[in-house]
């Protein structure tokens, strides 16, 4: 890829001056509208990554923007230590929308998934009469949580965890898409286990999709040993699998859920928890919080998003859309493609290099060709444009994808 001065002076500010803990594509975007960004030259790109699903409505969606410029003139933040006027109607609308008794603000996906786990340590305690300091959680082998210290604790990505120890105790994994294996653990420890802790496909693993009828025998198993079901839907969620919650597939209805990423149409970073009063009412005044959780700007952008994806109808598109991505490109033949995988318009394709060429390789030509998408785990393609591309733009970067790869071969 041939770096203009303009792009490589940006470049190499962030090299000089910010830490290395990303390899970005050299791509040195300036502008985004819908499911189109530009760079500083000014080419166009297709932007099949959507900052890993936040910006599900698109970039710069012009209601989400007036929200927020609306809120930005008003009041942006007030903290906790007093009410506003715009907490409780969003507060509100998330319990219309998703039907929890309550929710608790926060404001990133880790953020979010740290509070999950403390309410469930809370509501063992508190309501199933764990003893103190004993509760466990169970997670999944190749989960992708966050970045803190207790969920990287976690982790078995060994890059993601090692000498950042010493970990947080009280978490134990079991391999993903084995009901046998939550079954043995919540047998032999169910007295202990206060949640099971997934995500309903797993994104950042690299769209693990687990068999149908996963998540609806975890979650009745987590019933009858009264434990509680913790879907992680901050990349799944908000329309991106075709509903609006991925679980939203099994027709079940997790004690908690974590939202996060595209519930501000990638605008602000806005997360939740959403849970019953049962769980929700375990945790009291000065016992959590954040100073911007449930910011008055976030509220407002975050209405406006959750309005988007109702009236735009986003979930119905992704499954549709979705349904026509698998199709086309499984008409590609390429010793590149392995396999392709997804629900909705989150899908990966699973690269078998040729010849020394990589999955990395393969997005340097997509970037080339106008269409920007990234590797995870070495081989593995993520495909997950905005939801309100068109039809016709995503057959446009489907050509772009089949070019790329074909002038690889
Ligand atoms: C992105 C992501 C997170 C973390 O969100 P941040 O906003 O980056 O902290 C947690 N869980 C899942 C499933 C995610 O995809």
């Amino acid at each position: 890829m041939s770096i203009s001065e303009t792009s490589q002076r940006f470049i190499s500010l962030e090299e000089k001056y910010g830490a290395h803990n990303y390899t970005p594509l050299e791509v040195v975007l300036s502008r985004g509208e819908g499911p189109i960004v530009w760079d500083v030259e000014g080419k166009r790109y297709f932007d099949f990554l959507s900052a890993y699903s936040a910006v599900n409505q698109g970039h710069c969606h012009p209601r989400i923007v007036q929200a927020l410029t609306d809120q930005a003139k008003k009041l942006c933040l007030t903290s906790r230590a007093f009410y506003n006027d715009c907490l409780g109607p969003y507060e509100e609308m998330m319990n219309r929308i998703f039907g929890y008794d309550k929710v608790l603000p926060m404001n990133s996906g880790a953020e979010a998934v740290e509070t999950a786990l403390k309410l469930a340590r809370k509501w063992a305690y508190q309501v199933k009469g764990v003893k103190e300091n004993e509760a466990i959680i169970v997670t999944c082998n190749d989960n992708f949580h966050g970045r803190t210290i207790s969920i990287i604790s976690y982790s078995t990505d060994e890059n993601a965890k090692k000498e950042y120890g010493p970990y947080t105790p009280g978490f134990e994994t079991i391999n993903y898409n084995d009901t046998k294996a939550l079954e043995n653990i919540l047998k032999e420890r169910s007295k202990n286990i206060a949640a099971f802790l997934v995500e309903p496909i797993q994104g950042e693993a690299g769209v693990v999709v687990p068999d149908n009828g996963y998540l609806k025998t975890c979650f009745d198993l987590c019933n009858q040993h009264n434990v509680l079901f913790i879907a992680d839907e901050i990349q799944t969620g908000i329309a991106r699998t075709g509903k609006m919650l991925c679980c939203d597939h099994e027709e079940i209805r997790p004690h908690i859920v974590v939202l996060g990423k595209a519930l501000s149409g990638g605008v602000l970073p806005v997360s939740a928890v959403l849970c019953d009063n049962e769980i929700m009412m375990t945790v009291s005044p000065g016992q959590h919080g954040s100073t911007f959780g449930g910011f008055p700007l976030a509220c407002e952008v975050a209405m406006a998003a959750l309005n988007v994806v109702l009236d735009e109808d986003l979930a119905y598109k992704a499954a549709i859309l979705g349904e026509i991505f698998r199709e086309e490109m499984s008409k590609i033949k390429s010793p590149f493609i392995k396999s392709i995988r997804g629900k909705g318009l989150l899908n990966a394709v699973v690269i078998e290099p040729q010849n020394g060429i990589t999955a990395w390789d393969i997005c340097v030509e997509m970037a080339n060709n106008g269409l920007l998408a990234k590797p995870t785990h070495q081989h593995i393609i993520r495909f997950a444009p905005p939801l309100v591309i068109t039809e016709e733009q995503l057959i446009e970067g489907i050509d772009i994808i089949k070019k790329s790869i074909k002038s690889l071969e």
